[in-house]
Formats: structure tokens, C-alpha cells, sequence
């Protein structure tokens, strides 16, 4: 909630006119408590896991042959209770972890200081925590993910994550509870350690969600923006995670691919694309040939 009644009144305290997106702000906000902002996290992620899949996964369902050349895996086929089973059990499951765990932290967040009145926070503010944000998550759910892949990390919790060898969007998000909620206070640990505005939170959530998302989609669109991120690993990279499965050792990085290669985690997706290309394999995709091979059992690559 703003301490002002009016924009004239926040102009006056800020001595400068409120730009266009301080206007909304203070039009949607004033009134509103703190906490409902806050809790708009929770919609972010919950808006943003619903509707982004869902084009993808009606074309794959509907057209299949216009984005058959893009997927990773062409011989995998899905049948269409597969993404309704996922999004289900995968929402059920983030409401009664991750949502929950948001739920409570609320006087966390403002004894850390997350703001939520005006000035709203500049580009580069934004981008710089968004920056910072999205390294500290992915360096610390490496390490989360490597633990998942001992012998009891695995069997106990992440084996439902690697349910299904070929993934789908909708798979983001489909795990064991423990599996969501470490990873998830992990992406918090950003946003406590450098505190920022609660627009920057939502940003945060929605764009690691369609990270996550896009990660999971099987398919390797060339015109993706994240092809011009620097150390971005993308679907193909966690696809190859996904392919080998349970005896994966491969491809941890949950956004970039520089921990794998700072901890030699990634040798064998490296050794598996030096070996394709070697076969010239047409446009490098070593996927095609993966499931030619026998992909998932092909231990020697982990
Ligand atoms: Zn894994
Ligand atoms: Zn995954």
C-alpha cells in the first residue's frame, strides 16, 4: 500500500513527475496491502506455467509435421493425456510446496526489505538484480541437482521428475514436492541476499519459470531468443539430461552450462556432440541419432 492518497501527492514526495509505468503502479497498488503484492509471486508462476506450454502442446498435438523438424527427440510422440497428467499432478504439487512455502514467508520478505512503493526500480537496476538472481540460482540448484542424482537423492525424490526420458513444457514443474521446494527457497536466496522491488520478484519468478519451460519443451527452435544469452544451456542441453536419466551425470546447470564445465559435469553431452559431428551428423542433431542408438541405455556418455 502507497502512503500517498494521491499522484499529485507522490509527485510532491518525489519531486518529479510519476513516468507512465509509475502511473500504473500507483493506480493499481495504492490500495492495495503489501502482502497481496507480494502474493502475486504465486500468480506469476501459476499464470505463467498454464499459458506458456499451451501452444506448443496444442501444435504438437494438432500439427505435429509443422514442428517435427525442431523436436529433439522426432520419434517420441506424446499422447495427449500425458500433458494433462502433468500439468495436474505438476500443479498440485507446486501448490502444496513451493506455493505453501511462499505463502508463509511473507514476513521474511519485508523484514528483508523487498519494497513495494514508488520509485519503481530503473532498467538497469532490474536487469542487474535479475543478473544476479538468476546466477545464484543456478550456481546453488546445481549443487541441489547433483545431491538428486545419488543413489538416495534419486530414488527417493528425483525419480519422478525423470519419469518421462522425452520432455514436454508442461514437465517443468513435474516432481516430487522436495524436488520443487529446495530448488525453489534456492531461487529465493537471490532476492534476500539483495532485496529488490516486488516487481522485480514477479519478473524473476515468470522468467525462471519460462526458463524452466522452455528447458523441458523437446524442441530446439533456432529463433529463440535465449540463443543469444552467453553460457545459456536451453532445451537441447537439458534434453540430453533428461534422455540419459537415471545414471546421468551429465548437465546439472539448471540455466547455464558454466558449472558443468567448471566441475566437468558435462563431458559427456560434450563427448556425445564430438562424436555426432564426427558421424556428420546432419545440423549437429545429435538427438535423432541418440534415439537411433538407444539413447537412454547408452551408458557410456554419463
Ligand atoms: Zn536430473
Ligand atoms: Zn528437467
Amino acid at each position: 500500500m502507497l502512503p500517498y492518497a494521491t499522484i499529485v501527492e507522490a509527485e510532491a514526495a518525489l519531486g518529479r513527475n510519476l513516468t507512465f509505468l509509475e502511473v500504473i503502479w500507483f493506480r493499481y497498488s495504492s490500495r492495495m496491502p503489501d502482502y497481496l503484492l507480494y502474493y502475486h509471486s504465486i500468480l506469476c508462476i501459476f499464470v505463467v506455467f498454464t499459458l506458456a506450454p499451451l501452444p506448443l502442446a496444442l501444435i504438437e498435438l494438432g500439427l505435429p509435421a509443422s514442428i517435427s523438424p525442431f523436436k529433439i527427440q522426432p520419434k517420441v510422440r506424446h499422447p495427449p493425456t500425458l500433458f494433462f497428467h502433468c500439468y495436474k499432478e505438476a500443479m498440485r504439487t507446486f501448490i502444496l510446496s513451493v506455493g505453501l512455502f511462499q505463502f508463509t514467508c511473507y514476513p521474511v520478505f519485508k523484514f528483508v526489505g523487498i519494497r513495494t512503493g514508488l520509485p519503481l526500480p530503473s532498467f538497469w537496476e532490474t536487469a542487474l538484480q535479475l543478473l544476479v538472481y538468476f546466477l545464484v540460482e543456478d550456481y546453488l540448484n546445481y549443487w541441489l541437482h547433483r545431491l538428486l542424482h545419488t543413489k538416495w537423492g534419486y530414488e527417493k525424490i528425483h525419480y519422478i521428475h525423470h519419469e518421462y526420458a522425452a520432455p514436454i513444457g508442461f514437465q517443468a514443474l513435474y516432481a516430487h514436492w522436495g524436488d520443487l521446494l529446495f530448488p525453489g527457497i534456492a531461487a529465493f536466496a537471490g532476492p534476500v541476499l539483495a532485496p529488490c522491488h516486488v516487481v522485480i520478484l514477479w519478473l524473476f519468478g515468470s522468467l525462471r519459470e519460462l526458463a524452466s519451460i522452455e528447458c523441458h519443451t523437446g524442441y530446439d527452435f533456432p529463433w529463440s531468443p535465449t540463443k543469444f544469452v552467453p553460457f545459456y544451456g536451453g532445451a537441447i542441453y537439458h534434453d540430453y539430461h533428461h534422455s540419459v536419466g537415471y545414471h546421468s551425470q551429465s548437465n546439472f546447470g539448471a540455466f547455464f552450462t558454466y558449472c558443468d564445465y567448471l566441475y566437468g559435469t558435462d563431458k559427456g553431452y560434450r563427448y556425445r556432440k564430438a562424436l555426432l559431428a564426427k558421424l556428420k551428423a546432419p545440423s549437429s542433431n545429435y538427438n535423432e541419432e541418440g534415439q537411433t542408438h538407444g539413447f537412454k541405455n547408452d551408458r557410456k556418455f554419463d
